[in-house]
């Protein structure tokens, strides 16, 4: 059923009447049974000379039981902190849940543990079981780690000692940045104030170039001020990584990532350097934007400036139109898995006190509709987000009949449908644009958003792998970063773009290095794959509509390489990642015609 705010808001009745429902401790009583149960059940059985098939679906059904018991309360805390985090009940249920997750996971980790150990003939031996079968991907993906995993002691040690160590950094980044408070005097305002980081960041896409230099000048130079703490944040994680590489003896530093996210070395290897071979496709565009804005020089303060002072707003009917149409013209079963989200209460639109900043679409599990949360402002980039988001929550929908384990999708493909939504949009709305300034607007953005996943994550990429083997000869210096981030930046930017002085500290406030080694590679991958997948729905038209309906149900079950196989993309073929700078290559002189028009 639907509430009254159904058409703006999302309706979580589906999952828990408020954070008091009683039905959330009888769910967490229950998981907590349920984990002791199974440990009672299963431990020492799984690692075991008599494991059968049957024994271990009957495990991997208990497992899946009792993930689900704790998943629902899990996510439901967090739906209802992020739209609202003041609260104290919606305090108090993401603190409860997130302790007593932590517990279940220690009862139950003797079972991933135990998998791993399984002979590697008899493990062959049970897959030829048609149900166990059915979780064949999962359990490949978690064998992979059998080489470098230690014993349950070992295993649970670190994962109480991280508490102080490695999280405690993240933590400690996390609290600091949060806490950064920046004075700073407006457009249109007369005085100094405090504003957020965010609100600075924003202020890259303001039409004053003095205001954008000035914004983000405030926001580095506080990080910069901050440069002791948030040099030891960096190097400790980075000493806390060369220590897991050495304890689990990882052959290489991005070995973890290439596991978890299911990539090859030398293709990623090869998809980064070829990217780097077409860093000037991107100075082309640098270029171009500055003879656009109609300046002498280009500063990395220019690159999101808008071409017009006048931004088109448009409202949030229009915007569920404009995206549901762009879907509906490549796909009717695309569309109305997309409209549903509107009619079932799954969007939650507008700002608002307390609500999380950014837009997300959060997954559930199959059974369950996925949410997406907006703080839709009503400007072409929230257009964007939302065709972005609905394409994450499609991509979840087409999904449900996976099991929980398949359900989502590995790293690098988690983008495909998401990404693939918002170039749907992208030329859905070209297509009916009649306004040749606000055509250039568009692929403008596009190309933008483009450079910012592929090339700007590439520099990422390359600074990260720069700082962990700088690291490996000791402790860095915060010069030490300053100069590792401005040389893999002038790499890319030539002589088309001058950076900011201040832009030196560009690498100290961004989270991925602190929540993951190596995420940002992902992204290039994720993009190059739409720009791939885009030109062969260009090239074979209707008939590759099914095809991709089809890679997107198979969520999480497959490898990449095995998914893509069918729709004839091969990623190791050296060629492929060069098609998708061509595709790029084509964006941008549909745009150079267009301005010389
Ligand atoms: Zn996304």
């Amino acid at each position: 059923m639907s509430t009254i705010t159904a058409e703006r808001g999302w309706d979580l009745s589906p999952l828990y009447k408020g954070p008091g429902d009683p039905r959330i401790d009888q769910d967490l009583e229950s998981l907590q049974k349920l984990a002791k149960t199974f440990r009672r059940d299963f431990r020492g059985r799984i690692d075991s000379d008599r494991l059968s098939a049957d024994l271990l679906v009957a495990a991997l059904k208990n497992y899946d039981d009792l993930q689900r018991k704790g998943l629902v309360p899990y996510l439901y805390a967090h739906l209802l902190f992020s739209q609202d985090s003041r609260p104290d009940a919606h305090k108090a249920l993401l603190a409860r849940v997130r302790e007593l997750w932590s517990a279940v996971s220690q009862e139950v980790l003797f079972f991933e543990l135990e998998i791993l150990k399984i002979d590697q003939a008899r493990f062959l031996e049970i897959l030829k079981d048609p149900e166990a079968a059915a979780y064949a991907h999962y359990l490949q993906q978690l064998r992979a780690h059998a080489p470098y995993t230690l014993s349950e002691e070992v295993e649970q040690a670190l994962k109480r000692k991280d508490l102080s160590g490695k999280e405690a950094f993240v933590q400690l980044f996390e609290e600091l940045t949060s806490s950064l408070r920046f004075t700073f005097t407006m457009p249109g305002e007369e005085t100094e104030r405090e504003v957020t980081g965010e609100e600075l960041l924003s202020l890259l896409h303001h039409p004053q170039r003095e205001t954008r230099e000035r914004a983000y000048t405030c926001f580095l130079e506080k990080h910069a001020e901050n440069a002791l703490v948030l040099t030891s944040c960096f190097n400790n994680l980075l000493l806390d990584h060369a220590k897991e590489v050495e304890l689990r003896r990882y052959p290489e530093i991005m070995t973890p990532t290439h596991l978890s996210s299911e990539t090859e070395p030398v293709m990623v290897e090869r998809m980064m350097e070829v990217t780097e071979d077409n860093y000037s496709l991107a100075q082309e565009y640098f270029t171009l934007k500055r003879d656009l804005l109609g300046l002498g020089e280009m500063k990395n303060t220019d690159l999101y400036a808008p071409l017009s002072a006048a931004e088109r707003k448009v409202s949030f009917d229009e915007a569920r139109t404009l995206v549901i149409d762009s879907f509906r013209a490549f796909s009717a079963r695309l569309a109305d898995e997309a409209d549903a989200f509107f009619r079932e209460g799954c969007i939650d639109v507008d700002p608002a006190p307390g609500k999380t900043g950014g837009a997300f679409c959060m997954g559930m599990l199959p059974g369950l509709s996925p949410y997406v949360l907006l703080n839709y402002t009503g400007n072409l980039r929230d257009v964007s987000t939302l065709a972005h988001e609905l394409g994450h929550g499609v991509h979840f929908s087409l999904s449900q009949a996976q099991n929980l384990f398949h359900y989502h999708a590995s790293l690098p493909m988690a983008e495909t449908a998401s990404v693939f939504g918002e170039m749907l949009l992208t030329r859905h709305l070209l297509a009916h644009e009649q306004d040749p300034q606000v055509k250039i607007s568009l692929l403008c953005a596009k190309l933008e958003d483009i450079i910012a996943t592929t090339f700007r994550q590439t520099v990422l990429t390359r600074f990260e792998q720069a700082a962990h083997n700088k690291r490996a000869d000791g402790l860095l210096s915060p010069d030490d970063y300053c100069r590792l981030w401005s040389e893999e930046n002038a790499r890319l930017f030539g002589d088309a773009v001058t950076m900011i002085e201040p832009y030196r500290w560009g690498w100290s406030y961004i989270s991925h290095f602190i929540h993951a080694r190596f995420y940002c590679y992902s992204y290039v991958f994720g993009e190059l794959l739409v720009l791939a997948l885009y030109q062969k729905y260009l090239e074979e038209g209707d008939a590759f509509v099914p095809r991709y309906m089809d890679l997107l149900s198979q969520g999480g079950s497959r490898n990449p390489q095995e998914m893509l196989a069918p729709l004839g993309i091969n990623l190791a073929d050296p060629d492929f990642w060069q098609k998708g700078y061509d595709a790029v290559r084509g964006l941008l002189e549909e745009l150079k015609a267009l301005v010389n028009r």
